[in-house]
Parts: structure tokens; sequence; C-alpha cells
């Protein structure tokens, strides 16, 4: 296929998209400005001001490439690059780091399409997202001036981490801070993280959950007087979590070319609904699944699956956000988040974009730990369906799907799958589904061969990883290849509530 940057779609005027805070309905700013910046100054969320319609049905898009693809709507959503800008960043981001010429193939098990979002150099789908913000990072900031070096302040429940340093490392500018929960990260993770190379990475265990390590960097953010004090020593904070536009963007082109590609494998016509199943925690993955929904992509239900943490398998069915429960580490650790920051941005457009309705949603969060939304706003979600599955049925259901198909995933997409079946049985809705594949199976190779069958006492993860390769007949995947012997260079580890400490003493 021609790699020609692609500018022959267009669809009446271009809007001029800007980016708008969820808490405050005013002063809107360009994709640069809100890239460098990661979150709004006021606390709230960038958002786009629009959503630029797409003609799912258009042949041409069906010819496109993933690149050409991926610059097509991105060029729709960032108005401020240059289209040879763009091509840069994206002929950067998706090339031969993944191990897939598809970057993004879709594999099949029945009405089932699994999108393969875990082929690039982590293993997990934050690659598909942070293999590109740092160029979207460095083209803003040279855009808009900024001699300042950034600095990516980072929680990772485990993937957008070492997803994040490995965009990261060694970038010119940019210093890359990581806080991940010691003991709440698989053994894969937390080795992939603590031997990152690069002279700009720092990498740091918290005692606490993602929860905490999500909450002590927001207050980082919020601190006027740490930011004005680093902002002396030649710093300024960004953000590589979800709440970055940045990352929320590319998002969205794979459930496009997911559905182009079953489009092109005559499994759909153009225009027929699917169904799309996402394993969710913070709600960034789903979140993106809606705004290609809102271009145009004809999604019938959107399928919020949880693990035992299923504060949002609550929020769909009841309309109640509540904190008030038990936090459980499970074996799908990337979804152990109780506070899902990008619902923020749903309850924006469900609210009709009322910042003042979000703004005391997030006040009665932050001080009763729930809240409810109006009946209004309920009836605007009943294209969601949510529900969750515990380690039990989750590590059942990747030995069923290995055994019927022969076909290999980690406990996420499983928890993803158990979700969906349970759905088909319950609603006999047989709509073609896309699941999001969030995380290859080797990354979380301990739960995958107990669901296998295997003797895993006494057997480390890595050992664990080489039996998985062997069952299944598949080569252990290059990036983790040797990964218990590279030297680990990032030991430390603070006190959650020593977050801010650790920054400042970083920034000298
Ligand atoms: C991050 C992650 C998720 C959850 O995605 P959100 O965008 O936070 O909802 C699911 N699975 C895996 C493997 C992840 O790394």
């Amino acid at each position: 296929m021609l790699e020609q940057p692609c500018r022959f779609i267009y669809y009446g005027d271009m809007a001029d998209i800007k980016y708008y805070s969820t808490r405050d309905g005013k002063e809107p700013s360009s994709f640069s400005e809100a890239v460098v910046r990661g979150i709004a100054p006021d606390g709230g969320l960038y958002v786009p001001s629009e959503f630029p319609p797409i003609d799912i049905t258009d042949p041409h898009l069906r010819a496109l490439s993933y690149r050409q693809l991926a610059e097509h709507i991105l060029s729709l959503f960032i108005p401020d690059f240059t289209a040879e800008e763009l091509t840069a960043c994206v002929k950067a981001a998706y090339d031969d780091k993944f191990r897939d010429q598809g970057i993004a193939p879709i594999h099949s098990c029945g009405e089932a399409h699994f999108i393969e979002l875990h082929h690039g150099q982590t293993l997990a789908f934050k690659d598909m997202a942070l293999s590109i913000l740092p160029q979207f990072l460095t083209t803003a900031a040279k855009k808009l001036g900024i001699k300042d070096t950034i600095v990516i302040l980072t929680a990772t429940s485990g993937d957008t981490g070492k997803a994040a340093l490995d965009g990261f490392a060694d970038v010119e500018g940019v210093e890359i801070v990581v806080f991940y929960p010691t003991d709440g990260v698989s053994e894969v993770q937390k080795r992939q993280m603590t031997t990152q190379e690069g002279e700009n990475t720092h990498v740091m265990g918290i005692s606490g959950n993602f929860d905490d390590a999500q909450n002590g960097v927001k207050e980082i953010f919020g601190d006027e007087q740490l930011r004005e004090l680093i902002a002396g020593r030649g710093y300024r904070f960004s953000s590589a979590n979800s709440i970055n536009p940045g990352r929320l963007l590319p998002q969205i082109v794979y459930y496009i070319n997911g559905y182009l590609e079953l489009l092109r494998r005559g499994e759909l016509s153009p225009g027929d609904p699917v169904n799309v199943v996402v394993p969710t925690g913070n709600f960034g993955n789903i979140l993106a699944a809606w705004y290609a929904g809102q271009m145009g992509l004809p999604v019938k239900k959107f399928i919020c699956a949880s693990n035992r943490n299923n504060v949002l398998t609550d929020f769909i069915t009841t309309g109640r956000y509540d904190l008030n429960r038990d936090f459980s580490a499970t074996i799908s650790p990337s979804m152990d988040i109780l506070i899902s920051s990008n619902l923020e941005r749903f309850l924006y457009e469900l609210s009709g974009r009322n910042s003042q309705t979000v703004v005391a949603l997030m006040q009665q969060l932050k001080e009763r730990g729930f809240y409810e939304i109006s009946a209004d706003m309920k009836a605007k979600m009943n294209n969601f369906y949510g529900d969750y599955a515990d380690d039990a049925q989750t590590v059942e259901t990747i030995a069923e799907l290995f055994r019927e198909y022969g076909y290999l995933v980690d406990t996420h997409t499983a928890v993803g799958y158990r979700v969906y079946r349970h759905y088909v049985e319950k609603s006999g809705d047989h709509t073609p589904t896309l699941i999001a594949s969030t995380a290859s199976p080797f990354k979380f190779g301990r739960s995958v061969a107990e669901a296998l069958g295997e003797e895993t006492e006494g057997r480390s993860d890595f050992e664990l990883i080489d039996l998985i390769a062997q069952i299944a007949g598949l080569k252990v995947p290059e990036p983790i290849r040797g990964i218990a012997d590279r030297p680990v260079r990032h030991p430390d580890t603070c006190e959650k509530n020593a977050m801010k400490q650790v920054v400042e003493d970083l920034l000298q």
C-alpha cells in the first residue's frame, strides 16, 4: 500500500477545533497548549470543542494503511499542526517498534473480533498512544517557543509507566518521572520499569495503590508553590496519563481501523453496526471508542468490562458513582482503579457540556466519596452496558478461549471476553463485536500459566513465560526476552506521602 500523506478526504469545512476544560466552558486552548499542559489550570480535563464527522462508508477510508488513517483522523483534531508535522509524528510513532505490520491487527474468534493492541514495545495498549505522545509534545513545545525542560509526571497501574518511559527515554528537553504501586504490579511489569535505560528516566515504587499514585500526581500538578519553585529552576510539568488529550486521540484510530478491517474482510457491510467491548480502568480507552462513535463509527453498544473493582459497572447500571467500597488487588492489575479520571470527560458530554455540573459532581466525589447523576444524564448512557468478572471467571475464560479457539489472551482481555459472552447470553444480541485486546498474555504469565493448568508454585514469572510459549507454540516477544537478566537501574521506593518531596529533590 502506498504510504503517502493522505489529504484527499474532506467533509465540508474543516472545523477549527479547540480544547476546553471540563471545569470551565469559556477560554479554549489550542491542541499544542493542551498537550503541553496535560491538565487544565483549573484542574479540569481538556476536551475537543467538537467531534469532526467521518463517513465510514467512504471507500477511500478502506484503502488507507494504519498510518494514513492515523494521519487523517489526527489532522481533523489537530488543526495547529501542519501536514508535514503530523506526517513526521505518525511516521516516528508507528514504525518497526511495532512487531506487526498492521500495527493493531484483528484476530477473529467467531463473532468476536479482537483488536490486538499489544504489538508495541511494552506489550500493552498504552504503546498505541505513548509512542506518539512524545512527538506531539516536542512538536507543540517548539511551536509555542517553550524553552523549559518538560517534566512528565506519571502514575501507573503497571502499563502506562513502562510505555511512557519507553516513549520518552532520551527525548531531548524532557525528564520523565514514574510512580507505581510497589506491590500492585506484575513481576514482568515491575522489571520492565526498573530496568529502564535513558539518562532522563526516573522510576519510584510507592507504598500504596494506583489511586494513591494518581492522587499524589494530581496534587503535585495542583501545587502552585511547587510549580513556581521548579519554574525558577527551568522546569514545567506535563502528564503522560490519559488525562492528557494527546493520549486519547490516537486511541480513536484503532476502533475505526478495526471497523474498516471488518469491511475489507467482508465481515460487515458499510454502515452495519458493531458492538465494542473494552476492559476498563481509567475509562480512557472506552472513551476513545465513544469519541469514534461521535465521529460516525456505527456502534450499537459500548460494553464496559471491569474486574472486582466494579465501580463503573454500578455507575452504568444505577447512575451512582460510589467510592465507598473496598479496593481489591486482582490478576488484572492495570484495571485495579476506583477513581476513573476520564469519566469526567464523559460527564461533561452527558451533561450537555455543562462545566458547572461537572464541578459540582467532582466536588461531591471529593467530599463525600460518591455522586449521582440526573435521570436525563443517565438516559444518555443507554447505549452503555457495564458488567464485571472476578479472578476465578477470568482464569476460566483464558482456559476456555484457548481450548475452543487455540487463542491465548491476557487477564485483562479475558475480563472483556467474559463480560461479552455473558452479555450475548443475556441479550441474544449477535452484532459483530470488536474487543480491545489490551495486553499480551506474556505480560501476565503467572495467571495465564495457572489458567492453562500449570503448576506455578516455586516458579518465577520469567520461567512461566517460557513455559507458556512452549504450550501455546508462540515465541516470547522480543522486548521481554531475557528481561530477568537485565540490570535493575531504579530500585528506589518511597512512602505515598513523600512523592512531592521526591520530585522536588529530583529537579535541582
Ligand atoms: C491501562 C489498561 C487498561 C485500562 O485502560 P483505561 O484506558 O485505563 O480504561 C486495561 N488493560 C490493560 C492491559 C491496561 O494496561
